[in-house]
C-alpha cells in the first residue's frame, strides 16, 4: 500500500474501496462529495471503546466493551435474533458470564455460532436476572489488533443521514482515512512542533489515544485559525496603506458642542475622544471598535466624531439595528445638532413602504428619505455651510443597500455592533472615498471572538460608567413569586416610576412553551386595573412602534410589555423595574442588554428574572445575573454556555464555520496563530511561496472575510 500513487484530495469518493453509486447517493446527502470531504467530516464525538470490562464488575446502564464467544444464535421473540455469549475463559454453568444480545429486525453481518466476537453497549439486566445488551455495537475478532474499526478503539461517531448507519459510514470513513492514501500538503510553514497534517487527518477520525486525538485537533484547529488569522493581517495591512484625503477642519462645531455639555464628561469618555482625534488627524481612515458596557455613554463619543466629521466639511452616518433605536438616536441627536444648526435626517427600512414615508407623533417631526431617492442625500452641496446639508443622516441597515450618499460621506458610526456582520462592515467601507468607521458595543466580547471577527481594528474602551448611576438590584423568582411582584411593581407606578415587562413571544405557540406579550397583555390588563398599560413587538407597523414609544417616553404609559425589541439602547430614565418572564430563554448578554434599559436614572432601580426552576443548569445560568453586573464576565459566561453562534449568530457574526477549532477553548492557539500569521504576512504579503494558502484564504469559510483583502 505505501506505493501506491497518491490520491489527490479532490478525488471523487467512488475512487475509494467499498464506496459505490449507492453509498456515494447517501454521502452526498451529507455534503461530502470528494475524498476532501471525507478528511474534513469531523466526527461529532468519539466513543471510548477500549478497556475490555469483566462482567463481574458491570453495572446497570452502564455502557461497557466485552469481548466473548458465541454460545448461541438463535430467533427471539418479536422478530429478534438473540445471541448468548460467554464472556472471557467462561462457562455456560456460570450465568454471571453470559451477555444476552439481541438485534431487531436484521442479522447482524457475520455473525454465527461460534465466533469470537467484542460488543460494545448499554447493559442491562433482563427478567431472568442475566445481562443482556440491546443492538449493541460488534465486531467479528481477528488476528490483526491493529485494525479494528469499531470496537477495542477510541471510536468516531459521525453524524448520519437516512439510509446510512454508525457502523457503514465508519467503515467507509476508515478505508478513506487509514487504508486509501491521501495527500494533505503543507500550505503553509507551520510550527514544527504540530503533527504533519496527513497524520493529523488521519487521527482525528481513527486516534490511537486522546492525547493523540487532541493533537490532531489542534493541528488542524491552527490551520483554521492560521487562514482567518492571515486574512485579518492581510486587511490591517490594506487597511494602513489606503489613502484617506483629509480636508482641513475649518469648525469649532465640536468644541462648542463640548462646552455646551451639561455634564462633565468620564475620563474614559476624554480619552476615547483623544484617540479618536488621532485617527482623523492623518493617515489612514479611522477603523475602530468601541467597547463600553450599557451605560457606559457612548452615543456622546459617537456625537463628538460625527461633529468631526460635518467640520471637515463631510456627511456621517449613524446606523442602529432597529428602527426603534435609529428614530431614539435621532431624537436625541437633534437635540444637540440643531441648536448647531445641523440637520439630521432619518433613514430606515420603513421608508421603503410608501405609505411609511413621514413617520408620525408630535415630538418627531422627522424626515424620511424615500428609498433609492435620496435627495437631500445626494443634491445638497454641503460643506460650505452645515445649515444647508442634511449633514448627518441616522438609519438601519437600510442605509447599506441604498444609493445614499456615496461621495461625502466621512465617517460611519455603527452602533450595537454585534447586529451588523463583517460582510455589511465591508459593504459599508465601500461607500465613499474610504469613510471612517466607528463601530460600537455594549456586548463585550469574547476575547477570541473579538480577535478573530474584529482583529482587524483597533479596540477602544469606555470602561468607567458616568457617576451617580445606582447599581441594578437583580432576582431571580420563580413563577410562585409574580403575585409579589405585581404588588411591588404597582407600588413602583404609585411612586412615579415606569416599567418593563418582557416576554420572549409575540403570540402564542404550540410548539414552545412560553409566555407571549399579546396574550399577557390581556391578561395584565384584569391583573392591574388602573396602570396604563403599552404593548411593543416587532409585528407592529413602524408608525405604532414609534407611537408606542414616544407614549413611553412621555410616560403616558407605565407599563410597556415587551419583546426583546427593546434589546438595545432604548432610553427611559425613568424606568426603573423590569420583569423577564421565561428568562431562561435569553442568552444572557441579551439579558445583560435588557437590564441595561433600567438603572439609567436617579432612581433606584429592580430586575426580577422568573426563570424555569426545574433545570438547575439554566437556573444557575441566571444566578450568574444575580452576582455581577459585569457585562464582559456574563458575555465570558454566555460565551462558555452558547458559543459564538448563539451570542451573535453564525450568519450575523460573519464568521465562517470552524470545524476543528474552538473559539470557546482555543484562545492560547488562536494568540499564536495570530503571532505567526501577522509574521507570515509582513515576510511576504503576497504569498507568493504559499499558493495554497492564498487559495485557502479564498475559498470557503474564510471568503466572506477576505473579500477586501486579499483582491
Ligand atoms: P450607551 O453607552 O449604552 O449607548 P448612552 O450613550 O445611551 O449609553 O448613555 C447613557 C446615559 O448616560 C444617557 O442618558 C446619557 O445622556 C448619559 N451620559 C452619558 N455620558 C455621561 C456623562 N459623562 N455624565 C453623565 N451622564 C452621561
Ligand atoms: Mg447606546
Amino acid at each position: 500500500m505505501p506505493d501506491a500513487p497518491h490520491s489527490p484530495a479532490s478525488t471523487p469518493l467512488a475512487a475509494i474501496h467499498g464506496i459505490g453509486p449507492k453509498y456515494a447517493e447517501l454521502l452526498a446527502k451529507l455534503g461530502l462529495f470528494t475524498h476532501d470531504d471525507l478528511l474534513h467530516f469531523v466526527p461529532r464525538r468519539h466513543e471510548d471503546r477500549r478497556h475490555l470490562k469483566p462482567l463481574s464488575e458491570a453495572q446497570e446502564d452502564q455502557t461497557i466493551t466485552v469481548r466473548g464467544k458465541i454460545h448461541s444464535a438463535k430467533p427471539g421473540r418479536w422478530g429478534a435474533l438473540k445471541l448468548e455469549i460467554t464472556v472471557g475463559p467462561a462457562t455456560l454453568s456460570n450465568s454471571n458470564d453470559l451477555v444476552v444480545a439481541r438485534w431487531y429486525g436484521f442479522r447482524p453481518y457475520g455473525i454465527k455460532e461460534g465466533s469470537d466476537v467484542f460488543l460494545y453497549g448499554k447493559v442491562n439486566r433482563d427478567k431472568k436476572g442475566l445481562w443482556a445488551m440491546k443492538q449493541p455495537d460488534y465486531e467479528i475478532a481477528h488476528e490483526d489488533a491493529e485494525s479494528y474499526i469499531h470496537i477495542d478503539r477510541i471510536a468516531p461517531i459521525y453524524n448520519l443521514t437516512e439510509g446510512l448507519t454508525q457502523r457503514v459510514l465508519r467503515r467507509l470513513m476508515y478505508e478513506a482515512t487509514q487504508r486509501t492514501p491521501f495527500t494533505a500538503p503543507e500550505f503553509y510553514p507551520a510550527p514544527s512542533s504540530m503533527i504533519p497534517r496527513e497524520e493529523a487527518f488521519r487521527k482525528i477520525h481513527f486516534p490511537e489515544s486522546w492525547p493523540a486525538e487532541e493533537r490532531a485537533r489542534q493541528r488542524l484547529a491552527y490551520d483554521e485559525f492560521f487562514v482567518l488569522q492571515c486574512v485579518v493581517a492581510l486587511r490591517r495591512l490594506s487597511h494602513v496603506s489606503t489613502h484617506r484625503q483629509r480636508a482641513k477642519r475649518a469648525g469649532d462645531l465640536a468644541q462648542r458642542w463640548l462646552d455646551s455639555l451639561p455634564v462633565k464628561l468620564t475620563n474614559a469618555q476624554r480619552r476615547v475622544m483623544q484617540e479618536i482625534d488621532g485617527d482623523l488627524m492623518q493617515g489612514p481612515p479611522m477603523n475602530r471598535l468601541l467597547q463600553g458596557d450599557v451605560g457606559a455613554g457612548k452615543t456622546f463619543v459617537a456625537i463628538y466624531a460625527m461633529l468631526k466629521a460635518v467640520e471637515a466639511g463631510e456627511q456621517a452616518a449613524l446606523m442602529a439595528p432597529t428602527q426603534i433605536l435609529a428614530e431614539q438616536h435621532a431624537i436625541n441627536l437633534r437635540r444637540w445638532f440643531e441648536p448647531l444648526g445641523i440637520r439630521v435626517d432619518l433613514f430606515t427600512g420603513n421608508t421603503k413602504n410608501k405609505k411609511g414615508d413621514r413617520l408620525q407623533g408630535g415630538e418627531l417631526d422627522l424626515f424620511a428619505v424615500k428609498h433609492g431617492t435620496s435627495k437631500v442625500a445626494t443634491d445638497v452641496p454641503i460643506g460650505s455651510s452645515p445649515k444647508a446639508s442634511g449633514s448627518v443622516v441616522i438609519g438601519t441597515h437600510a442605509l447599506l443597500y441604498d444609493k445614499y450618499a456615496a461621495d461625502k460621506l466621512g465617517l460611519i458610526v455603527i452602533d450595537e455592533q454585534h447586529k451588523f456582520g463583517v460582510l455589511q462592515r465591508l459593504a459599508l467601507s465601500r461607500k465613499g472615498q474610504n469613510p471612517d468607521i466607528l463601530v460600537m458595543t455594549a456586548t463585550p466580547i469574547p476575547r477570541t471572538l473579538g480577535m478573530t471577527l474584529y482583529g482587524d481594528l483597533d479596540v477602544s474602551v469606555l470602561d468607567e460608567l458616568p457617576p451617580g448611576r445606582q447599581p441594578i438590584v437583580t432576582k431571580c423568582r420563580s413563577v410562585k413569586e409574580l403575585d409579589k411582584f405585581w404588588a411591588f411593581l404597582l407600588k413602583q407606578i404609585g411612586e412615579g416610576r415606569q416599567a418593563y415587562v418582557i416576554y420572549p413571544l409575540v403570540e402564542e405557540s404550540e410548539k414552545v412553551d412560553a409566555k407571549s406579550v399579546k396574550a399577557e397583555y390581556e391578561k395584565l390588563q384584569q391583573l392591574l386595573p388602573g396602570a396604563k398599560l403599552g404593548l411593543l413587538h416587532g409585528q407592529l407597523d413602524a408608525a405604532e412602534k414609534e407611537r408606542v414609544m414616544t407614549a413611553f417616553r412621555a410616560g403616558e404609559i407605565q407599563v410597556l410589555l415587551s419583546t426583546s425589541v427593546v434589546e438595545v439602547g432604548v432610553d427611559v430614565p425613568n424606568a426603573t423595574v423590569m420583569l423577564i418572564e421565561n428568562a431562561e430563554r435569553f442568552g444572557l448578554a441579551q439579558l445583560h442588554q435588557l437590564r441595561g434599559r433600567i438603572g439609567r436614572g436617579q432612581h433606584l432601580s429592580y430586575c426580577v428574572l422568573v426563570g424555569e426552576t426545574r433545570s438547575l443548569e439554566s437556573w444557575r445560568r441566571l444566578k450568574i445575573m444575580e452576582e455581577t453586573t459585569d457585562g464582559f464576565r456574563i458575555a465570558e459566561e454566555d460565551f462558555k454556555i452558547r458559543g459564538p453562534g448563539n451570542i451573535f449568530g453564525t450568519e450575523q457574526s460573519g464568521l465562517p464555520p470552524l470545524r476543528f477549532a474552538s473559539l470557546e477553548k482555543d484562545f492560547d492557539l488562536l494568540t499564536r496563530a495570530r503571532t505567526d500569521a501577522a509574521l507570515l504576512i509582513r515576510e511576504d504579503p503576497t504569498l507568493s511561496k504559499w499558493p495554497g494558502l492564498r487559495e485557502k484564504m479564498h475559498s470557503g469559510g474564510a471568503s466572506a472575510v477576505s473579500l477586501v483583502a486579499v483582491s
